[in-house]
């Protein structure tokens, strides 16, 4: 039986999937293979290795069970998450037109609009969480739809299924920036999504202690296409990070089981907390899509924004500096908790006006919950609130 098997569970493939004892020494652990080239017996004779731009051992082990982990055929390893971004962008010709979210990670974002619309790519910003938003911009030079679900910071939950249905025919393609939910929560490729593409930086490494980006596509002349940028621009990523992510997604599914359990208690904490004004967690009965939410992911995850009854920038600045446990810093997913202001900090980039547009005030403060005891985390947050 392969190990890749549909049947088989989450934590078994995160553990199995894409590694095999080393043939020459019986390793059970995947060598990092720390070399730019390899040696041929006679011109064009080799075990299959040629260059490391082209492919490395380790690199390849990590790309088959990022494949296996989304329920796809084919995964890339690139050298940061926006290295991920650009090759699907880089698919783009001048005149072709792209439907992204409006409420995208600020370096996609970015990408976009200083980037790829100066060289004539064509950009229609809209709100995601109701799919007629992107029929209205769909036309025949539309070419790619890029989705990110739950968002950052304000969590914004998007159907997947229904966005995909609503290109049905059409030759775009969509494209799901998965980082914050991760493949142990919801599946874009299940969902009708033609790649997904992840910050392995946060979640999938896990332990804040690596950049790195990822594709996984099942359709293979996608994959040709991919496969062709990676190696034509070189943005891989290299053989030692390649081992620290597939160390990572080996506990992804325990790890993110613990984000959700600690995330659920903050978030109910927070939501019947009196200095607390507004709780952005997906998992709530009464959260905009959260039916949607509780049908595409298996839970709601550890990521929480929230805004405080005093809203001014004082106080929820005090909050951020008062922490013990949540360290104050950028970036998410990793077993340490972490606060954040996304106005002064992630999303000082967005001008104020399109922040205030999408919620990003100036009292919002965002957690990535950690995978400590939740009892340590709650009362962290408790002395810092009332400091
Ligand atoms: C961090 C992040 C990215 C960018 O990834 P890098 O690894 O920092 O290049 C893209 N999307 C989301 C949702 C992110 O959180």
């Amino acid at each position: 039986m392969s190990k890749e098997s549909k049947t088989t569970g989450f934590s078994t493939l995160a553990v199995h999937a894409g590694v095999e004892p080393d043939p020459s020494t019986g390793a059970i652990m995947t060598p990092i293979y720390m070399t730019s080239t390899y040696v041929q017996e006679g011109i064009g004779k080799h075990k299959g290795y040629e260059y490391s731009r082209s492919s490395n051992p380790t690199r390849d082990a990590l790309e088959a069970a990022l494949a296996a982990l989304e329920g796809g055929q084919h995964g890339l390893a690139f050298s940061s998450g926006l290295a991920a971004v650009d090759a699907v962008l880089m698919t783009l010709k001048p005149g072709d037109e792209v439907i992204a979210g409006d409420d995208l990670y600020g370096g996609t974002r970015r990408l976009f609009t200083t980037h790829y619309e100066p060289l004539g790519i064509r950009f229609h910003f809209v709100d995601t969480q109701n799919a007629d938003n992107v029929t209205a911009v769909l036309n025949d030079r539309t070419r790619l739809v890029w989705v990110e679900t739950p968002t950052n910071p304000l969590l914004r939950v998007t159907d997947i299924s229904a966005v995909a249905r609503a290109l049905q025919g059409h030759p775009a393609r969509l494209a799901v920036d998965n980082t914050f939910a991760t493949p142990a929560l919801q599946n874009p490729l299940k969902e009708g999504a033609d790649i997904v593409m992840h910050s392995a930086t946060k979640y999938l490494g896990g332990h804040s202690d690596v950049v790195m980006g990822a594709l996984m596509t099942k359709d293979a002349q996608v994959d040709a296409e991919l496969r062709t940028l990676q190696n034509n621009v070189g943005a891989v990523a290299g053989p030692m990070d390649c081992f620290l992510v597939l160390r990572g997604i080996k506990t992804l599914g325990i790890r993110v089981r613990q984000h959700c359990i600690n995330g659920r208690a903050i978030a109910e904490w927070l939501a019947a907390h009196p200095k607390v004004d507004k709780v952005y967690w997906p998992g709530f009965a009464d959260f905009p899509n959260h039916e949607v939410a509780a049908r595409q992911m298996n839970d709601y995850g550890g990521m929480i924004s929230f805004t405080l009854q005093d809203n001014s920038l004082s106080a929820s600045k005090k909050v951020c500096e008062s922490t013990q446990f949540f360290a104050l810093a950028e970036s998410l997913g990793g077993v340490e908790s972490l606060i954040e202001h996304p106005a002064l900090m992630t999303h000082a980039s967005v001008p104020a006006e399109q922040r205030a547009q999408l919620g990003i005030t100036d009292s919002l403060i965002r957690l990535s919950c950690g995978i400590e005891d939740p009892e340590d985390l709650i009362s962290d947050l408790a002395q810092a609130i009332d400091a």
